[in-house]
Order: C-alpha cells, then structure tokens, then sequence
C-alpha cells in the first residue's frame, strides 16, 4: 500500500479517484435541499458502499441510509452504521435469520410483496414497508389492493409497518426534464391511489420513500413522497451528466485514472482500462477533458480516439458511464486534491451482493 501523500501521475492505475471536497459538497446539497423541503433523506448506500461515506451523510443530516443488498447493510453496520432500510426483498429462510440477527443489532427495516413473506418475517424485529410496483414488474405489490391486503398481513404477523417505498427506476435517466417530469407526474396519480386505498383501510402510513438523482426534485414538488433515497448524486456519472437534472447542482466527484500504455497507431492509443474498470451498462466512459472518444478494447485495456491524445506512460482521467457498478470493481477510493493523492479509503462491501 502507498504512502501518502503522493503524486497523482505515481499512483498505479487503473484507479478509483474520489474529490472528497466535491462529494462533501454535493452531500451538503442534498442534506440542505431535503431540509428546505421537509424531507427525510435516507441516502442509497448502494453508490458507495462506503461506512465512511455513509457517516459523512448522517453527519450531514440524512436520518440513516438504504443498502440494496443483505451483505451490504451487514458490512456497513460492522461498520458503525446504526440506521438501515433495506430496498431489494429478502426472502429465503437463511435471509431472514441474518434480517433477524441484524435487526438486533441496529435499526432496521425491509420491504416485503408477498404476504408468504411477511409471514416468515414474524418475530424478526424488523420494520417492514410496503413495496410497491410502480409498473416495471421488478418488485412490489402490483394493485391498491395487493397494498392494502400486504398491510394486513404486516399488523397480522405482529410487524411494525414502516410505511410504503416506491421507487420509479426506469425514470430515472429520461434525459429531457419535460419528459421525465411527466412521466413522473403520471406514476404519482398511481401511487396516490395506493395511499388512499390504505388509509381507506385504516392503516397509517408514516413514511413513503422512494426517488432517485433523477427524479427527487419532481417528488419533492408533488409533496407525496416523505424520504428520498438518492444515490448517485455523490458522485455523479456520464450518465447523469447527460440528463437535464433539475434542484441543487451537482459535481462529478469520481473518476478513473489510466495510463497510455501502447501509441502504436496515429490517432489512437491504449490505456489499461477496459471492461474490468468500468461498468459496461451505460455506455462508455468520456474523458474529463479534450475531444478523444473511448472505446473497449477487451478485459484489460481501452482506446482513446482522436487528435489530442496522451503520450505513452501519461495519464488520462477518464468519468465513469455509471458510478454505482464501476465503484464495485475497485477495493479502494484513492482521494485526490488537485494533483495529490490525500489518502484511500476501503470499498467496505465491495461485492457483497448476498
Ligand atoms: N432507491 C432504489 C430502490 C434504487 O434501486 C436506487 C438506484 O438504483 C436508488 C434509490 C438511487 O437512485 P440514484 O442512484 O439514481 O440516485
Ligand atoms: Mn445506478
């Protein structure tokens, strides 16, 4: 492991590189915006899978955060974080003893769809939330009344209902604002139904969480949503980056490091970052600067096309097409200021998907 402080051009890449000044400023953004809306923020840990990350948020005001994966909430928790909700369903018999065994430990709550489910999850000690299926048929109850009968089910087994999460992830990256702003006009008619039909059947519904970087401004100017569980806003990504984003601007934070390591042929060369280095759903990375296009060239390596080109053994930064996937191919954050690299901080759950 390296000494640091060190200069950025001596550390060995491909890396993961992370401005903590601009995440912490993003995390301020976020905090002071839910703030100035009456909003819980309960960050998605999913992006960082940081302990680290996650206090800098709590710190900053957010009421605890989501982790998407079991795994994920127990390596956080050993890592000091008291407050978890837990947005994929758990549903095998050797979940829900670790729910049980992590609900001893720290607050906890999960979502559950089916009442077999809720069933099993007697006497665990976790809060249990109504997920609802905004339409992607992922997961969730997919009517008012499969919500309200849920519910039931919930009280029945002896569970405190949390609420009710509901989370538009195909929205998310509608890259025009109009587009997206209607779309999610529309999905919230479906979830005010789905409310109505619960406080028709006597049941109090406390918290509704949901929304992404996307989409949280939208919710916020609806007003039905209580929690946001934004992720990605930390750091930003290309993707992200293409979208017209509305509420507090955010900065990208987080980039790939490479080093030109082939300049065989004009007008291109190859860098040691390919498929193992990037998440490969979104697209291709960009470079931070200049006019060069990348494209993948296998596991290991990556080309950047065009005229203004690095030399070989120089450095290229490149922004990464989506940050949650890309951050969980690296062990480590490499904190950078400026030319410097400060320090590094673990991925904590870094692949733990289970
Ligand atoms: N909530 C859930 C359930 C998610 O799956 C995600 C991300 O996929 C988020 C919140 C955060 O969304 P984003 O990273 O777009 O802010
Ligand atoms: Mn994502």
């Amino acid at each position: 492991m390296s000494d640091f402080p060190l200069p950025r051009a001596d550390l060995p890449t491909p890396a993961l590189l992370l401005d903590v000044a601009a995440m912490d400023r993003n995390i301020a953004a976020m905090a002071d915006y839910a703030r100035s809306k009456g909003l819980a923020l309960r960050p998605h840990a999913k992006t960082h899978k940081s302990g680290e990350i996650a206090r800098r948020q709590i710190a900053a005001g957010a009421v605890g955060i989501c982790c998407a994966k079991l795994g994920e909430a127990e390596a956080l928790a050993a890592d000091g974080v008291g407050d978890i909700h837990l947005t994929s369903p758990v549903v095998t018999k050797g979940g829900i003893a670790r729910l049980t065994a992590l609900a001893g430990k720290i607050r906890l709550s999960a979502v559950a769809d089916h009442p077999d489910v809720v069933r099993a999850l007697a006497g665990s000690g976790v809060t249990v939330f109504v997920d609802v299926d905004p339409g992607k048929h992922r997961t969730g109850v997919t009517s008012p009344e499969a919500a309200v009968a849920l519910a039931r089910a919930i009280v029945a087994a002896g569970l405190t209902l949390g609420g009710v999460q509901y989370y538009c992830g195909s929205e998310q990256h509608i890259t025009t604002f109009a587009d997206r702003h209607a779309a999610i006009v529309g999905k919230t008619d479906y979830l005010r139904t789905v409310l109505a039909a619960l406080e028709t059947a006597g049941f109090a519904i406390p918290v509704v969480t949901g929304a992404g970087t996307g989409t949280f401004a939208i919710d916020a100017e609806l007003g039905v949503l209580t929690e946001l569980q934004v992720g990605s806003y930390i750091f930003l990504d290309r993707e992200y980056r293409d979208c017209e984003l509305a509420g507090p601007r955010f900065e990208q934070a987080l980039w790939v490091d490479s080093t030109v390591v082939s300049a065989n042929t004009p007008g291109m060369v190859t860098i040691d970052a390919g498929l193992k280095s990037f998440a490969t759903d979104a697209g291709v990375p960009v470079p931070m600067s200049g006019t060069a296009r990348y494209a993948f060239m296998g596991d290991e390596q990556g080309a950047l096309i065009g005229e203004d080109l690095p030399g070989l053994a120089e450095r290229a930064t490149l922004v990464p097409p989506h940050c949650d996937p890309t951050v969980n191919l690296y062990d480590r954050y490499h904190l950078v200021d400026g030319d410097t690299v400060t320090g590094s901080w673990p991925v904590t759950a870094r692949g733990r998907s289970t």
